[in-house]
Order: C-alpha cells, then sequence, then structure tokens
C-alpha cells in the first residue's frame, strides 16, 4: 500500500497506546513525538506537523471519552480525526456529461492518467473520447492513442497540427456524441508565459467543467506552490496526484495540495490503467493506520487480566478443560505482569521455564494474530479444534485475512500446550501443590 513507512509508524503508535496501562500525559506527549517524527519523515510540512501533534495532545488530555468508549479508543479516534482532517474534504467527479482538460507540468503523469480516467468513467458505462492536444511532444499523439485503443474508448487526434486549439475545436466536434470528453494537454519543465496561454486558449474555447491538476507525488511539498500557480493561470477544480506508489514524500504532496483550493480526487498508485484510486480521505487514513485491526487491538487490551481470571482459567484448566479459548487466556495471562507473577506461582512448571522466556512484546503481537483468527472461527471450532481441517482452515484464513499457514501455527501451538497441560496435569505432586494454593476447592473429583 501507499506510504508504507508512514502506515507502519502510525500504527507503532497505536499499538503502543492499546498495550500502555492507562492514558496519562506522559504518554500523550510522548505519543505526540512519535507522531510528529513520523508525519517529519513523510515529508509532510514542519508547520503543519507541529499544528497537528499540538491538536492530538490537547484534546486527548481534555477531552472526556464518550460514553462507552474508554481514554484508549478515544485518544485513538483523536488521531484519526486529526489526520483526516489535514487530508480535507472529500471530493468526487459527477457521473454527468462533461468535459474535462488536463494541466501539468511536464511528465507528471497527464496522459497516462488521461486513460486511466477514460477508464474509470468507461467502466462506468459512459461514453468517452479523448483528445490528443499536446502539440509539443512528437510522440504524445501515439502515447495517447495507443492507451484509448487498449481501454477502448473513442480517440482523436490531428499528427503534425501546431495549434492546440485548432485540435480541440475538430476534437469536440468529433467527439459531440460523447458522455465524457477528456482533454490532454501539452506540458513543460515550468509553468512558462506560452504554456499558460496555451492552456488558458484550450480552456476558453473547451470551457471544461473541470480542469485537473495532475501532480508527480515525488514533488512532495512543493505541490503546493505548484498547485496554486497552476489555480491562478486557470483555474483547478481538481487534484490528482500520481505515482503514490513510487516515493516517501507522498505525505507531503497530499498535505500540500489538501491546503489549496482544489480538492484531490484520485491517486495513481502504478503504471498500469487500473492503478488508479478514488482519494477518500477517511478511507485513506483508516487504511494507513489499519483501522480494523486497531480496533480488535484495542479491545482485546481494554482491561488486563485480573487475578481472578487468572486464577479462573486455571481451574477451568485443572478441571480439564483446555479448548483454544483456554489456551488464548491463558496466553493472555502471560502477557500481564501482575497476573504473570501470580501465575507463575500458581503454576510450578507450567509450561516449562516460561518464567525467563516470556518475551512478552513477541508474545502480545501473536496474541493479536490469534485473536483475529479465533474472531473466524465457530464456537464448535473454539471448542473442539481437532474438528478444523484443510477446508475449515482456509475459510478461517480467508475470513481474518491471514495465511493458511499462520492458521495451521495457531493449532500447532494449541497442539503442543495442550501436551505441555495433559503433562503438568499427570504429575500428582504438582498438582496437589497447585490445589493447595488454588484454596482447594473441589477440583480433584473433576480430573
Ligand atoms: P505527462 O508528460 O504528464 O503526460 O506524463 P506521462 O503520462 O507520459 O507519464 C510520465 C511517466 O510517469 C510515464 O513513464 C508513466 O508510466 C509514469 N506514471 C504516470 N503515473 C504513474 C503512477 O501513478 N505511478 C507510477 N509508478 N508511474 C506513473
Ligand atoms: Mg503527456
Amino acid at each position: 500500500m501507499v506510504l508504507d513507512g508512514l502506515g507502519k509508524s502510525l500504527k507503532d503508535v497505536l499499538k503502543k497506546i492499546a498495550k500502555s496501562n492507562t492514558v496519562d500525559e506522559k504518554l500523550v506527549k510522548e505519543i505526540a513525538k512519535d507522531i510528529q517524527r513520523a508525519l517529519l519523515q513523510a515529508d509532510v510540512n514542519v508547520k503543519l506537523v507541529l499544528e497537528i501533534t499540538k491538536e492530538v495532545e490537547r484534546r486527548a488530555l481534555n477531552e472526556k471519552p464518550p460514553a462507552g468508549k474508554t481514554a484508549k479508543e478515544h485518544v485513538v479516534r483523536i488521531i484519526y480525526e486529526e489526520l483526516v482532517k489535514i487530508l480535507g474534504e472529500r471530493k468526487e467527479i459527477p457521473l454527468t456529461r462533461q468535459t474535462i482538460m488536463m494541466v501539468g507540468l511536464y511528465g507528471q503523469g497527464k496522459t497516462t492518467t488521461t486513460g486511466k480516467l477514460s477508464r474509470y468513467f468507461h467502466k462506468k458505462n459512459l461514453k468517452v473520447g479523448v483528445i490528443a492536444a499536446d502539440v509539443h511532444r512528437p510522440a504524445a499523439y501515439d502515447q495517447l492513442k495507443q492507451i484509448a485503443d487498449q481501454v477502448g474508448v473513442s480517440f482523436f487526434g490531428m499528427p503534425g497540427e501546431k495549434s492546440a486549439v485548432r485540435i480541440v475545436e475538430e476534437g469536440l466536434r468529433a467527439h459531440s456524441g460523447m458522455d465524457i470528453i477528456i482533454i490532454d494537454t501539452s506540458g513543460r519543465h515550468a509553468l512558462e508565459g506560452d504554456l499558460i496561454q496555451e492552456i488558458k486558449d484550450v480552456a476558453n474555447l473547451a470551457k471544461p467543467s473541470e480542469r485537473i491538476l495532475v501532480l508527480d507525488a515525488s514533488v512532495g511539498q512543493q505541490a503546493g506552490p505548484q498547485a496554486q500557480a497552476f489555480h491562478d493561470a486557470v483555474g483547478v477544480t481538481s487534484v490528482i496526484v500520481t505515482k503514490m506508489d513510487g516515493t516517501a514524500k507522498g505525505g507531503g504532496a497530499l498535505t500540500a495540495v489538501s491546503r489549496t483550493q482544489a480538492p484531490i480526487v484520485f491517486i495513481g498508485v502504478g503504471e498500469h490503467l487500473e492503478d488508479l484510486d478514488p482519494f477518500v480521505p477517511s478511507r485513506f487514513i483508516s487504511r494507513l493506520l489499519g483501522m480494523g485491526d486497531i480496533e480488535t487491538l484495542l479491545e482485546m487490551t481494554k482491561e488486563g487480566v485480573s487475578e481472578e481470571e487468572a486464577i479462573e482459567t486455571t481451574k477451568k484448566i485443572m478441571s480439564g478443560r483446555f479448548t483454544l479459548r483456554e489456551m488464548y487466556d491463558q496466553m493472555e495471562m502471560l502477557t500481564n505482569v501482575g497476573p504473570l507473577q501470580k501465575i507463575m506461582s500458581l503454576l510450578p512448571g507450567l509450561p516449562g521455564n516460561v518464567q525467563d522466556k516470556v518475551n512478552v512484546e513477541e508474545m502480545q503481537e501473536r496474541l493479536y494474530k490469534y485473536r483475529i483468527i479465533m474472531d473466524s472461527m465457530t464456537d464448535a471450532e473454539l471448542d473442539e479444534p481437532k474438528i478444523i481441517k484443510s477446508s475449515r482452515i482456509n475459510r478461517i484464513a480467508k475470513g481474518s485475512g491471514v495465511e493458511a499457514k499462520e492458521v495451521r501455527q495457531l493449532l500447532q501451538q494449541y497442539n503442543n500446550s495442550k501436551k505441555a497441560v495433559k503433562g503438568f496435569m499427570g504429575n500428582r505432586k504438582l498438582r496437589k501443590q497447585l490445589m493447595k494454593q488454588l484454596g482447594g476447592q473441589n477440583l480433584e473429583g473433576q480430573m
């Protein structure tokens, strides 16, 4: 996905929140710093970064979570909302009869994006015609013609013609039966006078309802001034940021553009014609943050395991019940430092020398994954894991978005744990000792 680096650092921030004991000033300050670092690395403007993290800090320290929400959930929500805010409003290009004109500097992706857009409208069952009005690059005619043929939309061009206005005049006539007409124009290395005049003339003639600026994400924060300059020249109505797949600077481009008047409507995420994503700020951020996963994580860490729960789980295990649920509870206990020590004294020798070896971080990661996998299992499967054969494994993997291999790992771990528990239960002396510590409740009879 685009902006992998940023996504990963932000997810780490949310995990830190989920794993913390309480939301206090120290934690809030720490996560504000982490977010700052992550955004700066993605090339977001320093001033903007300071603004947003200050706002996150202020809200996290002052706002009370709404009813039914924990402080952790609320802080995650604040971060999400503030990130969405810096990307601006969502805009969609209406699926109505219209003329669209593409503008932008040389090499930014105008022609490619003309093809992508024509494919987009074509798929929505609109009749699309494109016009090759780049009169400066000799190869531009062939490039667009080839793309139009590939997509299956109408093409108009006049090879050798030097006047963009003439081409557009003829093209509009030729495409008069079309629903959507897209005009691809020339670019330059910089926004020069003759380019401005040319796109102004074309705009005056075609009266396009959309004047779409195409911008390469790798220009980073420079996207802001560039968008502004084109806006002053022809009144940009929408922006498409291309090459989001190939640069860490995408964060800079997106946020810089969103501060100008023209909203981002699509992002280009590859060289192929289908590599065009509608830009929906809220969806973009929730994907970046892995929101679905985060909710699971938060729910799981809502409250730590209490001592009573730890004892309860141990008793269940002692009574001979050991399903996936008990294994999960047992692992959860082991990741929880307080109950961990308690339970270690309760369970001498189970499992192995785990006291010294438990890597809490790693165990939490694994638990987190297991939780997601187990959420895709039926009650019957959770209670009786041995019924889980390969077709069920595939279904569970699909449902939880993991690989089948990972479901098998969970089952493997279950089998190992079950064996360890059995071994322990077979040791009469250890069992007696544990029983005494548990308060000697009537467990003996159940075993
Ligand atoms: P124009 O001069 O503005 O018309 O730019 P072109 O459409 O000819 O594109 C310039 C180069 O950028 C071409 O090699 C395209 O394949 C490439 N390109 C365009 N959009 C994207 C994108 O979203 N991702 C990637 N990776 N390459 C792109
Ligand atoms: Mg071009």
